[in-house]
Formats: structure tokens, C-alpha cells, sequence
């Protein structure tokens, strides 16, 4: 058994899982004794439960000042880097989107040293030609949710990150190239609208977001991107097409199988994005999400507290120490 002490937050490990130390204060240092901190984050979604071919591979137990996260975060080298996989909805798929702790998910990974995290889940299509099968790089986004907490901030602390372009230019690029590498179709660009769920769409919702210009849907990745803004940390999409959502006559009767089967085939494609993508990925950010907080922090820092400052150290530890 080992921890990793956080100020507010501590990370268990179950013994025999190996050993992990780590901690965070306002000027983030990681100190580690067996695993080292992983720089790429993979939260996989909807058929992404695990990661193949991860070598030394850990599982780590997360407590964070959030809660737990969905499940334990796995750690190991892919590639020669150092990665953590989180499955988003636990491992069995036993959080619905509305019921996951995405705080808890992504302070974790901000804990563990991720700078980045790669986003991969399953979306439906509202366009002719965004395929089931084909990947999509979402760049942009629209919050339908209504009844989740998408920020860290509040209890005393204002913050107001910008969010006009809510993903990492750069982690982007590498997505799109990983997966031009491995011969999957993949979309550069699109919008991805994010619903509350758990039902998927009625069909005036479809004609209505199809009328809007959106361009896929799903139910976490904006709540996601959000917070991660908040954490500094870059974000990146692949989101895989299983569906035409409802609003296609010539696929309105799809089977669950059919779904499923697609499911399937595109965790097996994004395995082999997700590799060339971790081999891909620049050791320097040429981005500007490290910064996210350097302006946006607008509470006088003398009104804010101790319990504050101790919860969100890992994240505004480098301004409010
Ligand atoms: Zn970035």
C-alpha cells in the first residue's frame, strides 16, 4: 500500500499494485518512487474500456477532493511514454453520462501529471456524410446538459476561463494525422452537440439539431472539456461515429446488434489511432491551454480561503499558493 499525499487529496494504490508517490502544493512538484507521472491521459468511452499493449501496466486507486473517480486509473508505457487510461463510464459501463463524477475524473488525472487527455468516445451522426465507422475530431461545441456540475470553481474562487476554441489545437492535429496514418476515414473538423441523456433523441430533436448545423452528438465530452480548460490541461477528441442518430429514414431501423458491432470495430480502430497518435504527440506544447487560469482567476486573493485553496491545489496551487 502506498499513497500519494495532496494536500486535500490522497492517492491509495491496493498492495502488490506497485508503488506510486506524488505531490502537489502551489508549485506542483511530483515525486515519485516506482511510477512516474503519466504526461497523456486516455478517457475512453462507450466500447474503450481498456488499452492494449500498455507495458508495465499499474492500476492506481485515486482519491480526490471531488470524490472517486469512475473507476481506477490504469498506468504504463505505450510507445516508450507514460500514459494513464480512465474508462469513462467505469469498467463494466456502470455510470450513466449523467451520473459520472467528471470533477473527480479529471482532477485525478491532473493529479497522476497528465498535461494532456485524449477524449474517445462513441457519437452519433447527424450528417449524410459523417458515416457510422468514420472518426471526427470535434472542435467545437454546444452544452444541452442541465443537471451536472461542469466547473471546479465556486465556493469562494470566480473563475472565467475563455472557451471560444474548447479543444487543444494541437492534440487535435496529432489525432487527425494518427488516424490518416491508420487508414481510418477521419472528419478534421465538426460540432459536436452534447445531451443530457440518458435517452437518446427524439426525432424532433434530430430535425432540430440537424437544422442548427451540428454536426454529432453525444452525452460527456463538452462537461469534459470544460473542466479540463479549468485544469489547465489540453484537450483532444476522437469521436467515433456508431449511428446516424434517428433522423435517417434509410437507417431508422438499425438493429442494437448492427450498433454494437460497429462499437466494436471502431474501439479496434481507435487502438491503433490512440498508438500512433501517444508515438506522434510533441514532448513541447506549442498551445496555449497551460495557461488557461493565468487570467481568468478574478476573486481578490485575499478573500479567498484556506479550505479553497487546499481543495484546488493541484490546480490554481501556481497562482493562489
Ligand atoms: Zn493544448
Amino acid at each position: 500500500m502506498l499513497r500519494l499525499g495532496v494536500t486535500s487529496a490522497a492517492i491509495r494504490i491496493p498492495a502488490g499494485k506497485g508503488t506510486v508517490a506524488l505531490k502537489t502544493g502551489p508549485k506542483r512538484t511530483a515525486k515519485t518512487s516506482g511510477t512516474p507521472p503519466a504526461s497523456i491521459a486516455i478517457i475512453g468511452g462507450s466500447g474503450l474500456y481498456s488499452i492494449a499493449g500498455l507495458s508495465e501496466a499499474k492500476e492506481v486507486r485515486v482519491k480526490t477532493p471531488f470524490g472517486d473517480p469512475s473507476d481506477a486509473i490504469v498506468t504504463g508505457l505505450l510507445e516508450g511514454k507514460r500514459v494513464a487510461f480512465l474508462a469513462r463510464h467505469g469498467r463494466g459501463h456502470r455510470f450513466p453520462p449523467g451520473e459520472i463524477n467528471y470533477r473527480a475524473n479529471i482532477y485525478a488525472l491532473k493529479l497522476l501529471g497528465a498535461d494532456r487527455i485524449i477524449s474517445v468516445s462513441a457519437v452519433g451522426s447527424l450528417r449524410e456524410e459523417l458515416a457510422p465507422g468514420d472518426f471526427l475530431v470535434a472542435d467545437q461545441f454546444v452544452d444541452r446538459t442541465r443537471h451536472r456540475v461542469s466547473t471546479f470553481f465556486g465556493a469562494g474562487l470566480v473563475a472565467h476561463v475563455s472557451f471560444d476554441k474548447p479543444t487543444c489545437p494541437e492534440v487535435s492535429r496529432v489525432l487527425a494525422d494518427a488516424s490518416d496514418l491508420c487508414g481510418v476515414k477521419v472528419h478534421r473538423k465538426g460540432t459536436y452537440i452534447c445531451m443530457e441523456g440518458p435517452q437518446f433523441s427524439t426525432l424532433a430533436e434530430a430535425h432540430m439539431h440537424r437544422a442548427l448545423g451540428f454536426d454529432v452528438i453525444g452525452m460527456t465530452n463538452v462537461t469534459e472539456a470544460k473542466l479540463a480548460r479549468e485544469a489547465e490541461l489540453c484537450y483532444g477528441v476522437i469521436a467515433m461515429i456508431t449511428d446516424y442518430d434517428c433522423w435517417h429514414p434509410q437507417h431508422e431501423s438499425v438493429t442494437g446488434a448492427q450498433i454494437v458491432a460497429t462499437l466494436n470495430q471502431n474501439a479496434e480502430k481507435a487502438q491503433r489511432v490512440l498508438r500512433a497518435a501517444i508515438k506522434a504527440v510533441p514532448r513541447e506544447h506549442r498551445c496555449k491551454c497551460g495557461a488557461a487560469l493565468a487570467h481568468a482567476l478574478v476573486t481578490d486573493p485575499k478573500c479567498v480561503s484556506r479550505a479553497t485553496r487546499r481543495r484546488l491545489a493541484a490546480i490554481t496551487g501556481k497562482y493562489l499558493p
